[in-house]
């Protein structure tokens, strides 16, 4: 019989920040994870945007997240020896004037000062984007490639002998005072399945509302970017002429299957803002484990105290998983509450 403190199933970005975040406090862990090659975390296209949407909005609690994660995935960088997380500026595509009076109006406002930059034109630029009303700078963007930093991590954990590559079968996990899970004994379990959580007995009240998302690799070498495009989807150059470019939504859809539709909805936009000649070389479709309230899920059972969740990361896992890991942690230690906002608890009162 192995003892651990806690079970980690599910290897996603959720599984893997967890993982390394409590290794890093002295806890021991053992992870259970069937490698999925549409889970969400494999498909991800990776990018932190710290200002969305039209009315070019910080994103959540971006101001603690953001410098979290890239201190993490760097350290990680330098403790797998391997680069897989790049900072980028991203091009903002305006699509009207009236884009460009937010832009700058935000500009004045120094909560936005990290993350806004200078307005340049398509040929200041120089790159082959249609962009009439210019192209706002976001700063302090990046992107992880998540896959490859997903599948260093689990050669880690192989190595150590603390990962078992199998389906989690929830039939044959015991429950008294410890976990008990085959041979594998432990203080505690700790689900990070994302939208597989729908299925788990103990979860499966929690309100998702999935989404799921389509995505393109291309390959261009006419596009010759360096920078992450926007504008109704993203661009992202992976480096040898690759770029990813995604993604859809569509919600309450758990088919992790891609369809023409969501290739003709995303080569349409890539229409609008290039023309530049392209080969699609994949397409991918997986699931976001999106709440109804767009935050995280994370915390203790409402019955069994000894089964946990770290879920919920939604369309930011990248962004949310290092600080919310750590944010858990402490909790698990007992050296913090959990935030109200992303607390289970909050589902249950
Ligand atoms: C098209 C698309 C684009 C995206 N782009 C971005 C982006 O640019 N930036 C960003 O931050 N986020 C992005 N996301 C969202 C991001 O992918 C998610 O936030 C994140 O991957 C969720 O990670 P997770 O670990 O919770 O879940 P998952 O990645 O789904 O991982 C769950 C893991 O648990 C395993 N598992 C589940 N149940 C069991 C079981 N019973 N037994 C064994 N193993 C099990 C699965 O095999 C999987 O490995 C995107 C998502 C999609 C679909």
């Amino acid at each position: 019989m192995k003892e651990v403190d806690y079970i980690i199933v599910g290897q996603g970005i959720a599984g893997t920040m967890l993982a390394n975040q409590l290794l890093q406090d002295n806890f021991s862990i053992y992870v259970i994870d069937k490698f999925e090659p549409n889970a969400s975390s494999n498909i991800a296209t990776g990018v932190v945007n710290p200002v969305t949407g039209r009315k070019m909005v910080k994103s959540w609690m971006i101001d603690e997240v953001l410098p979290f994660a890239k201190k993490t995935y760097r350290s990680l960088e330098s403790f797998l020896q391997y680069s897989f997380f790049h900072d980028k500026e991203i091009y903002k595509v305006f699509s009207s004037v009236e884009d460009v009076q937010i832009w700058n109006a935000k500009r004045n406002d120094s909560a936005y000062a990290n993350y806004l930059g200078d307005i340049i034109s398509t040929q200041e630029a120089n790159i082959s984007i249609e962009a009439p009303f210019g192209i706002g700078i976001i700063k302090n963007a990046c992107w992880l490639d998540v896959p490859l930093m997903t599948k260093l991590f689990r050669q880690y954990l192989l190595k150590k002998e603390v990962l078992m590559e199998a389906h989690f079968d929830i039939d044959l996990l015991e429950i008294s005072t410890d976990i008990c899970y085959k041979n594998i004994k432990a203080k505690g379990i700790i689900f990070c399945e994302g939208y597989r959580a729908c299925n788990n007995p103990y979860f499966n009240w929690i309100p998702f509302t999935l989404a799921k998302g389509e995505q393109l690799l291309i390959h261009s070498d006419d596009l010759a970017l360096t920078s992450i495009v926007n504008k109704n989807i993203f661009l992202v150059p992976k480096g040898n002429a690759v770029y990813s470019v995604g993604s859809t939504f569509i919600w309450n859809d758990t088919t992790e299957t891609v369809t023409a539709d969501g290739r003709k909805e995303i080569t349409d936009k890539l229409s609008k803002i290039t023309s530049a000649s392209y080969a699609i070389i994949e397409e991918k479709a997986g699931i976001r484990p999106t709440m109804r309230d767009r935050r995280p899920v994370i915390g203790q059972h409402p019955i069994h105290s000894n089964i946990f969740i770290f879920n919920g990361l939604g369309t930011k896992g990248v962004s949310l998983s290092p600080y919310f890991a750590q944010h858990f942690s402490g909790y698990l230690r007992g050296n913090n509450e959990l935030l109200q906002e992303i607390s289970l608890q909050r589902l249950v009162e």
